[in-house]
């Protein structure tokens, strides 16, 4: 059996007033995520754990963030764009499994919707796709609400 491992990782800085995207999904917050696209941290930490399964690099070597056709992209577009190349390899999605990192709010709430957006987007039942919600115990930036991390890990197959 041809099995390829990846992991990723994403962090964005959070500021009033703007929306935050997370999973491919608006979530109601008091603060949004600060980046060149739509700053989803969860989708990019999964586009990178797909590349890196993949060895194709990471999402800032395929979508620079100084690119002005990615300025303010959705990021259910790179991780279809992503999902495109990994196939190009012959790869499909076993499963992924995330952890988004932040204060508040509670996120446990979207994250079904958040499955259905990257399952369908992957080609994989929803049950392939597992997102985790923690907290950072008020410690450091994360703790503090000034960012929201993602972890991300996925398993291909050939
Ligand atoms: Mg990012």
């Amino acid at each position: 059996m041809n099995l390829r491992i990846g992991y990723g990782i994403d962090v964005h800085r959070l500021e009033k007033g703007i929306p935050l995207f997370l999973g491919g999904v608006q979530v109601e917050s008091e603060l949004g995520a600060v980046g060149h696209s739509d700053a989803d941290v969860l989708l990019h930490a999964i586009c990178d754990a797909l590349l890196g399964a993949a060895n194709l690099r990471d999402i800032g070597y395929h979508f620079s963030d100084t690119d002005p056709q990615f300025k303010g992209i959705d990021s259910k577009i790179l991780l279809e764009r992503v999902m495109t190349l990994v196939r190009e390899k012959g790869y499909s999605v076993v499963n992924i499994d995330s952890t988004i990192i932040m204060e508040r709010p509670k996120l446990n709430p979207h994250i079904p919707a958040m499955q259905e957006v990257i399952a369908n987007i992957l080609r994989v039942d929803m049950d392939a796709v597992s997102i985790k919600a923690s907290t950072h115990e008020k410690v450091d930036s994360f703790g503090e609400s000034r960012a929201v991390k993602a972890y991300a890990a996925c398993l291909l197959t050939k």
